[in-house]
């Protein structure tokens, strides 16, 4: 049986204590994986720090983004090994692995190895009241040591999101995967190894978050700054920790996500793209939408279309043909979502499709599935309709006027995403700018120019990242001002 370990200085380590890694498929144990004590946590950081003082920081912009194209090359050579992993510990579908979690992968090394080589400084003129002139620029440092921790729902999409512009501005990173997706990780440390990355440069530990290598790493004195992906609650712990020593953070958290179909949408690509946005990734991604808004003329036949698609949705192994949905990340996380479809109940929702487990009558009996589900007719302050669910699931409500419906969304503790379905694209800008979220989507959704700003208001995050802005936050700003 495999064990998984940490990344430190270049080498693979273990550590006595261990942890299961299960399959959310079959429920069988896939291997073991250490646990980082305190001791090893700081030997990540010493290593990522000393790595400061060594060869990688004489790289200059262009050779870091040559390491990040080596590093995308490399996994591009083992791509079937990223995907077996990501599959393995998630359950997702084959193709989407393939053509989503380990594509964005490779995407998102070669995207911030060419931002790095074209980025800029600023430079300012300016004249003193005595004549002489002055000009500034600045320059980019790293802050140093970044820690990262990132979730299970897109693991390495998400991990390669932020280790790539941090490695871009020169950091040195000590990242932390899920307790429950440790495997793409640790391939890419392998990764990291082949392509010549320095030694101590990329660090990996794993572990949990409180009281383990999570809270060990994020409370660090010797990290300088901290990006994190995950649970609003874990990111407002975080922040705690990062107060102590004023350090950097950015933060990208839950949602509660709509959709808001009007009733001149193109009704065929609507239905698909709200099937997709609440079932993708068995509802397991960020930017899913868990609030479905119909405009009342199209609403009974929507929600019947909704259905019928609902229903259609193969679940099933990761590698069968036709499989549209595999299973939750764990039984733990399905003991959570089965609590939401309880609840609903409780708060006088119809359930319209879904709302228990599937029979497969074989070993997937022990994985960790659920039915694609839809409700209706839950009033807009019920807790289904106000809280992440993060499964596959969508509550669908009528509206009549576009003000009623802009102050439904955002009548919300979150501000991630919300997709907007409308053949009038002067309405959808009007509606898109009162929204008070981090991104809407127009006819589409999860499409990412990786240059544009990506995050979320209020309990959906801190910060920008993506193309510039996640330059400026992996980098530290000196200015230069030069009496000439
Ligand atoms: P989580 O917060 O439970 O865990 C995320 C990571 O934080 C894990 O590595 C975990 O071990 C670690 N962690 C937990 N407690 C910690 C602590 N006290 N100190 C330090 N580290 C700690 O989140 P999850 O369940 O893995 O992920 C699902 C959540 O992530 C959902 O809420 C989802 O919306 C959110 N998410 C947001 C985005 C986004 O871009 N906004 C993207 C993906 C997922």
């Amino acid at each position: 049986m495999s064990l998984l370990r940490h990344f430190v200085n270049g080498e693979f380590v273990a550590t006595p204590t261990t942890f299961d890694n299960v399959s959310p498929i079959d429920g069988r144990t896939l291997g073991q994986v250490c646990e980082a004590d305190a001791a090893l946590v700081d030997r990540a950081v010493a290593a990522a720090k000393a790595a400061q003082e060594g060869p990688w920081a004489g790289y200059s912009a262009s050779q870091r983004a040559d390491v990040l194209l080596r590093i995308a090359e490399g996994i591009e050579r083992r791509f079937e090994d990223f995907v077996a992993a990501e599959v393995a510990d998630t359950g997702r579908p084959v193709h989407q692995a393939r053509t989503l979690d380990i594509a964005r992968g490779v995407h998102n090394f070669r995207t911030f190895a060419e931002l790095i080589r074209q980025a800029g400084g600023e430079y300012y003129e300016m004249r003193t009241a005595d004549g002489s002139d002055v000009f500034s620029y600045t320059v980019r440092k790293p802050h140093g040591v970044v820690a990262i921790i990132s979730p299970w729902n897109l693991p390495m999409l998400l991990l390669t999101w932020k280790v790539a512009p941090a490695l871009a501005c020169g950091n040195s990173v000590v990242v932390k995967p899920s307790e429950d997706s440790p495997s793409s990780a640790t391939l890419l440390a392998e990764v990291m190894q082949e392509a010549g990355v320095p030694a101590g440069v990329f660090n990996l530990i794993h572990g949990f978050g409180p009281n383990s290598a999570g809270e060990f790493l994020t409370r660090h004195p010797d990290v300088d700054a901290i990006t994190f992906t995950g649970e609003s609650r874990t990111g407002a712990t975080i922040m705690k920790a990062a107060a102590e020593g004023v350090r950097e953070v950015s933060f990208e958290l839950g949602g509660k996500n709509a959709a808001v179909v009007f009733a001149d949408c193109d009704f065929d690509a609507a239905v698909a793209g709200v099937l997709r946005s609440s079932f993708t990734n068995s509802g397991q991604v960020c930017l899913c939408s868990e609030r479905v808004y119909v405009e009342r003329p199209i609403y009974e036949r929507f929600v019947a279309a909704l259905k019928e698609g609902a229903e259609k949705l193969k679940i099933g192994y990761p590698d069968e043909d036709g499989v549209n949905m595999g299973s939750l990340i764990s039984h733990k996380h399905r003991d959570k979502v089965l609590e939401y479809f309880e609840l609903a109940r409780r708060e006088g929702a119809t359930v319209v499709s879904g709302g228990g487990i599937p029979q497969f009558g074989d070993i997937r009996d022990n994985g960790a599935y659920v039915q694609p589900t839809i409700w209706t007719g839950l009033s807009d302050d019920a807790r289904c309709v106000r809280e992440e669910v993060f499964g596959p699931v969508c509550h669908v409500a009528p509206f009549d006027r576009d003000d009623e419906v802009i102050r439904r969304v955002n009548d919300s503790a979150y501000g991630l995403a919300t997709a907007i379905w409308t053949t009038n694209l002067k309405r959808a800008h009007k509606v898109s700018r009162q929204l008070r979220v981090g991104m809407v989507w127009v006819n589409t959704w999860f499409l990412r120019d990786l240059r544009t700003p990506f995050g979320g208001a209020r309990l959906s995050g801190l910060g920008r990242e993506g193309g510039r802005h996640s330059l400026d936050f992996y980098s530290e700003a000196t200015t230069v001002c030069v009496n000439a």
